[in-house]
């Protein structure tokens, strides 16, 4: 059996599901919303499965939704995408792993940025590729030009970023963008961008893609996902877009892994990217707003709040809140003791983490927060 594989451990995410599922404790740990609902988008998507085609849809996705994306993305980023650069998969996880497959030789650098999520370093290394992990700040989350000048070689072929970045909630600088696209056209790079959080940007900022950096419209893969855009994260509806020479290749390897993604959620994600624009800013300014309830109520107790700017998510910095114990220790003591699952910022390093850092997720119905913070106002004598 390969090694990659038979000596990892299960995600965090599941790990801690399963642990929040037997020990019935409130799941702040994996990142799903319990709301709000789109019911245009899943009434679309019942009356699709009853209705329409039930069987395999163009490899590359429906028509009606590779052009709804380009639109979206003409409306939101003012990007000029054409449908044909839009390639639909099963999720953004299997963007990144097509993507990978698509673009990696053997013994190829792909540069990472630390924190990362999980699936990135095994996938990159089972396309083949070898991971030059770069650590953001940590003080400020930011590109250190220096690290990421000296990861780069000769062999250095692909970068991987995720902006939004999930687990911070942070949104790159554009200081930082623009160092990446020099970066990438000196260097002769593929960027793979990882944009799931796009829809997600807090206080009225506005999203922007390295796609639009000077130099990179050619040479950036894009990568997004209706379940994030809708909060429907087990629908895995995701797609990739990317310049015609580029796109023609990810959608040979997107063939071979899923083939195509199921026709009736095709065509509900079409309607709501027409359709939905004023719920996909509801949906952003309540999911705001429950991070600013739950901040204010984490410092509230005592607990001290990272800043964070997009996604579901914000960490605790355990140290500065006078709590001596290690992220995971953290993470297991608070849901035996207080009933709440959380993530350890640790399992987003593969070398030398910080152990200080928990993650929560936000992005819950407010009666939700408000039993969570009240357990662990509770609880937390005890966790010091
Ligand atoms: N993206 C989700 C998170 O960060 C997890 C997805 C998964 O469980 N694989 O929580």
């Amino acid at each position: 059996m390969n090694p990659i594989y038979r000596d990892m451990p299960t995600t965090i995410f599941e790990a801690m599901s399963m642990r929040a599922r037997e020990t019935g404790a409130i799941n702040l740990g994996q990142g799903f919303p319990d709301g709000p609902r789109n019911d245009l988008v899943i009434d679309a998507a019942c009356a699709a499965l009853q209705h329409r085609s039930n069987q395999y849809p163009p490899m590359v996705g429906l028509p009606e939704l590779r052009a709804a994306i380009a639109d979206w993305y003409r409306r939101h980023q003012q990007l000029e995408l054409a449908p044909d650069e839009v390639v639909v998969t099963s999720g953004a996880t299997e963007a990144i792993a097509a993507a990978l497959l698509a673009i990696i030789q053997p013994g190829d650098e792909v540069l990472l940025f630390q924190p990362l999520y999980d699936a990135y370093c095994p996938l990159v290394q089972r396309a083949g590729g070898i991971a030059r992990i770069v650590d953001f700040d940590r003080s400020c989350w930011r590109i250190d030009a220096q690290a990421l000048a000296d990861a780069i070689s000769p062999r250095t072929r692909v970068l991987l970023l995720n902006d939004p970045m999930n687990p911070m909630g942070t949104t790159a600088h554009p200081d930082d963008l623009a160092l990446l696209a020099r970066t990438c056209v000196d260097n002769d790079l593929i960027a793979i961008c990882d944009e799931v959080w796009e829809a997600l940007v807090y206080d009225g900022a506005q999203h922007r893609s390295l796609l639009s950096y000077p130099g990179m419209r050619e040479r950036t893969v894009k990568i997004g996902s209706a379940g994030k855009i809708f909060g429907l994260t087990g629908w895995k509806v995701g797609w990739m877009c990317a310049a015609p020479p580029i796109a023609r290749v990810l959608a040979k390897a997107h063939q071979f892994l899923t083939f195509t993604t199921p026709p009736n959620l095709q065509w509900a994600v079409a309607e709501g990217l027409n359709s939905q624009d004023d719920w996909i800013a509801m949906a952003r300014a309540q999911h705001q707003a429950s991070r600013d309830f739950f901040c204010a109520g984490l410092r509230k107790i005592g607990l001290a709040t990272v800043p964070s700017a997009a996604t579901y998510f914000v960490s605790v910095d355990v140290a500065a809140s006078g709590i001596a114990m290690e992220d995971m220790a953290f993470c297991h003591a608070m849901i035996d003791q207080a009933g709440i699952a959380a993530i350890p910022i640790s399992a987003f390093y593969s070398d030398a983490p910080p152990t200080h850092l928990v993650r929560f997720c936000f992005a819950k119905e407010r009666a939700t927060l408000e039993r969570a913070l009240e357990r662990l106002a509770e609880a937390l004598p005890r966790l010091k």
